[in-house]
């Protein structure tokens, strides 16, 4: 199926509304193409000096022009309504299908890329679909029905007045191809210019802490020439294209006058016929052009309509499959049978040949460098990614034969950097169970020592926050993530350097807290602080995408050097911190 043949189809739901606004832009076409046939006709009962075979004609002529007004006001509320609905559809399929894609795909594309794709690409598809077609059908009907009005009246000066069509015709569509995509440039480097002076003032502590003023400055002149230099662009090719579709028409009508002036002058053609071709003429000018410039439209709909498929057209890799089991009941008992992780096909393993079982109830510590593959091994648990080779199980259920949204039910993960969204701090911790009553959170707040600062924000739980909030210090984002995970309520959690950006004092805290909050669940703890390390009942050690050594802390201790080298002992700078505290919480 061609792309074009694609796009119509988005106007199947609403082609009664499309068909309504043809009708509408039909028949105001037939008004504008009557006129100067009155026209005509009245120039010729002037010209015999007869008001009473006048006025019937100026009447008609006021009829026309208002009933023409009418039904444009009318085709141009439908044509509108059209094409906002092929938007919201097109937004809705795009948005939906971008949600349901899986992580990998994301990690291959660029955030900007993805966004122009949702706005300039979906704009080209509902301009053309809602107004081009519309343009398009009633211009050429305009065109024919004005031009075989004129062969009628005078088919060799028609001819001859028509000549320059094509050239406007086509002379449109270069202009139309040429100057949106410019004028999208524009907009472009204007966002540019807006990030570079945002990124200045965001980051102003920064430029002056390091006295970049200059330089900012330098950056930023940069950025403004090169939204000047495109302006200019997108300048010249409007100064140019414009008057000329203008002017190209004035040939024929230039010609009209002449042969058509002739011909009145010798008596071979009367004054109302010759008013009524002139006028024709000057009619002409914007149908010719509207032609143009909605095949140029076209394809530009085309062009951005390839690229929406594309990414319509990719199946998501992470689904589940028909008819799905849940998870099944079960404490949480995770294993890796010869699990291999692959990102994409040129780049080494990030994990290989993991074999790891870990019973229900556990607390595993990961231990190991950056980049040895914890985050990829805990993002496995919760089919954020599916193994390249081997398999993953919960409860003995492989995660691929279970339904997706069950599982991450039952998988709660707070990452290092949390995100917030721009929303109260209620609804922050309330994201994954909407349904929890103000207890719930309250309760899971205070689990995650958040409720003591929350409660002193200006609007304590109704505060926002994120994006369009309040910014939380980074300790305070992760206490907050700390609460939506707990409650959340799940079989597995999974906290992947989650309380590195804590002080050591809010860690202390919390983690009576944590330690309460994994009792009966399956808890992954990745983290390098023994504070932290000591909640684990059992720790494994990773190296460059392997697991290398499992064991208790102190075993650990004493036989691995890596194991060694990489947790830091927080007991010292924090004397408060004793051995036997652990031994408690446990
Ligand atoms: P850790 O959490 O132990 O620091 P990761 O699991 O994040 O390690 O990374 C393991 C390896 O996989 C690294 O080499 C990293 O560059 C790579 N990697 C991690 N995430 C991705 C990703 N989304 N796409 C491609 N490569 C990745
Ligand atoms: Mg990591």
């Amino acid at each position: 199926m061609t792309t074009f043949r694609r796009l119509l189809g988005f106007l199947r739901p609403h082609r009664r509304e499309l068909w309504g606004s043809l009708a509408f832009a039909w028949a105001a076409m037939g008004m504008t193409v009557l006129i100067p046939w009155l026209i005509g006709e009245a120039v010729n009962a002037i010209e015999q000096g007869s008001e009473e075979e006048m006025l019937p004609y100026v009447l008609m002529i006021l009829g026309a022009a208002v009933l023409r007004l009418g039904l444009t006001i009318v085709r141009r509320i439908v044509a509108g309504k059209v094409s906002l609905a092929v938007e919201f559809d097109l937004r809705e399929k795009i948005y939906g299908h971008l949600q349901r894609l899986e992580l990998g795909f994301f990690d291959t594309q660029q955030t900007g890329q993805l966004m122009s794709r949702a706005t300039v690409d979906l704009g080209a598809i509902r301009f053309f679909l809602g107004y081009g077609l519309i343009f398009f059908s009633q211009s050429l009907l305009t065109v024919v029905l004005a031009g075989t009005v004129m062969f009628f009246l005078n088919p060799w000066l028609a001819l001859i007045a028509l000549l320059p069509a094509p050239l406007v015709v086509l002379t449109a569509i270069r202009y139309s191809k040429q100057s949106r995509p410019a004028m999208q440039e524009v907009q472009q480097r204007i966002a540019e210019l807006t990030a570079e002076a945002e990124e200045n003032v965001t980051g102003i502590r920064v430029v002056k802490a390091f006295a970049q003023e200059d330089y900012q400055f330098v950056r930023f002149q940069a950025a403004v020439s090169r939204l000047f230099d495109q302006s200019i662009k997108s300048t010249r090719i409007q100064a140019f294209f414009s008057p000329l579709i203008g002017a190209l028409p004035q040939i024929g009508t230039a010609l009209v006058l002449l042969l058509g002036g002739i011909s009145v002058i010798n008596g071979n053609m009367n004054i109302g016929e010759f008013t009524a071709f002139y006028t024709y003429m000057i009619l002409l000018a914007s149908p010719l052009r509207m032609v143009g410039m909605a095949l140029g439209m076209a394809q530009r709909a085309v062009a951005a309509g390839n690229r929406l498929f594309e990414i319509l057209d990719r199946d998501p890799e992470i689904v589940s499959p028909e008819n799905a089991s849940p998870l099944p009941d079960g404490a949480g008992s995770v294993s890796l049978k010869s699990v291999s992780l692959r990102y994409s096909a040129d780049t080494p393993e990030a994990l290989s040949t993991i074999d790891l079982e870990v019973d229900a109830g556990t607390r595993l510590g990961i231990v190991g460098p950056s980049g040895s593959g914890k985050t990829s091994l805990v993002s496995l648990i919760a089919r954020l990614y599916d193994p390249s080779e081997g398999s993953v199980s919960i409860d003995g259920a492989d995660l691929r034969s279970i339904d997706v949204t069950t599982l991450r039910s039952q998988t709660a993960y707070v990452s290092e950097d949390s995100f917030l969204f721009g929303d109260t701090v209620a609804n922050n911790i309330a994201y994954a169970r909407a349904d929890a009553s103000e207890e719930e959170v309250r309760t899971a707040a205070r689990r995650a020592q958040a409720d003591q600062f929350i409660k002193e924000l200006a609007n304590g739980y109704e505060t926002v926050v994120g994006e369009r909030g309040l910014t939380l210090s980074g300790g305070q984002r992760q206490r907050v993530a700390i609460a939506r995970a707990l409650l959340a309520d799940p079989r597995i959690l999974i906290l992947d350097d989650a309380t590195s950006s804590l002080d050591a004092t809010t860690e202390r805290e919390i983690r009576s807290g944590l330690a309460e909050v994994m009792e009966g669940r399956t808890t992954f703890v990745i983290g390098h602080r023994l504070s932290t390390i000591s909640l684990a009942d059992e720790i494994v050690l990773m190296e460059a995408g392997r697991i290398v050594d499992r064991g208790s802390h102190s075993d650990l201790l004493s036989r691995s050097p890596l194991y060694g080298s990489l947790i830091t002992d927080d007991r010292e700078t924090e004397p408060v911190f004793i051995d036997e505290e652990v031994e408690v919480l446990r």
